[in-house]
């Protein structure tokens, strides 16, 4: 049947077999519903990753290949590309991000402002654009595991659309659905109500709030507390605490944070579009960038920078003494400071 399903839509949506892989499946990951794998096409010689659902039963990973197919026509800079399905492997076929997570990443690296900034950016600009398919893409489970990290450090959204609110589907169900994979501090307090309304694009503006929080502080949002006390005060009120954020932010900070604030408010009704959001990012970012960088691409353009990139575990110093232009790419896009 799936072969069928698929037959006669060349280049779109493909049924890839195992053994269309190279026979040494690297493991990325093991979550909840499967394993993530990284795997090499032998068709393509290009890396992939390969996300399965073993432990989901048949009727499920049915609905999960329907939704994948869908997945798989959007197409933009700042979403993860599907490439098809392993129905062999109960598997979902896609792009592969070699820098892994933002989640992993902010708890091992230590970001500058600027790179923050633009992955702030970048993410809303992924966000904008499934909000603005028509009928809107309500992604309903971002977060830092689901913004993903090319070689340059740029961010794609992923897992978009995997969670649906079904018409008549009960409270609990669809609480069940979203508290599965351990997300409840990305939920809106509208939705713990006893009779919540179908999810809204401000649901994932909500989600991206608690995002901005992470990626400015660098920690966990409500750390050591039991999902019980998240859900009693967040629907209180209580949100991140702001002053985690380090002291020694640009003033730029500022904003972001009032757009964070906005994004979580209380009241749905409240919080900023996307698009709304792009505006300010957008700016915030061209202002630290001239302020931070404009020698040092100076420098590039002249070609008088030749570099080494001695990489260390803290993206906040990096050694440059000669070297090449990829490295001087790789520390732009880090959004590192040059001592030339
Ligand atoms: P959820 O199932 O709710 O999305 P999750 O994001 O924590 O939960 P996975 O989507 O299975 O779990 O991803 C687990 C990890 O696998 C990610 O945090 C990331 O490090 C890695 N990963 C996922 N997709 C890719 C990919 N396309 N390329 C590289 N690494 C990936
Ligand atoms: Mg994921």
């Amino acid at each position: 049947v799936l072969m069928d399903c698929f037959a006669g839509s060349p280049g779109q949506f493909r049924n890839f077999r195992k053994d269309d892989f190279e026979a040494n499946w690297i493991k990325v990951a093991e979550c909840r519903f499967g394993q993530v794998y990284q795997v090499k096409l032998k068709l393509w010689r290009e890396k992939c990753a390969l996300k399965s659902f073993d432990s989901l039963c048949a009727n499920n990973f049915y609905r999960v290949m329907d939704e994948a197919s869908n997945m798989a026509k959007v197409k933009f800079k700042y979403i993860m590309s599907i490439y098809g399905l392993c129905s062999e492997a109960t598997a979902v076929v896609m792009e592969y991000m070699s820098n892994g997570s933002l989640n992993n990443l902010l708890a091992s690296h230590t970001l500058m402002w600027p790179k923050k900034f633009q992955m702030i950016h970048e993410a809303s600009m992924g966000m904008n654009f499934l909000h603005t398919m028509k009928p809107p893409l309500l992604h309903l489970n971002l977060k830092t595991s689901n913004i993903l990290l090319d070689d340059h450090l740029h961010v794609k959204i992923s897992d978009f659309g995997l969670i649906h609110w079904e018409e008549g589907m009960s409270k609990t169900l669809f609480m069940e659905h979203l508290t599965a994979r351990g997300n409840i501090s990305y939920i809106p307090p509208e939705t713990f109500t006893q009779c919540p309304d179908p999810p809204r694009t401000t649901f994932d503006v909500y989600s991206f709030g608690i995002v901005m929080w992470e990626i400015l502080t660098q920690q966990k949002p409500y750390a050591g507390c039991s999902v019980t006390t998240v859900l009693l005060e967040v629907a209180q009120g209580k949100r991140p605490c702001v002053e985690m954020i380090p002291e020694q932010m640009p003033h730029e900070c500022d904003q972001m944070i009032r757009i964070m604030q906005q994004c979580w408010d209380q009241d749905h009704g409240k919080r900023p579009q996307f698009s709304d959001n792009l505006h300010a990012t957008d700016g915030i970012l061209c202002l630290l960038y001239k302020k931070d960088f404009g020698s040092f691409r100076l420098s590039v353009k002249r070609e008088h920078v030749s570099t080494q990139f001695s990489g260390q575990k803290s993206l906040l110093h990096y050694t440059v003494a000669s070297g090449d232009t990829e490295s001087v790419k790789q520390v732009l896009s880090l959004g590192a400071e040059v001592n030339c």
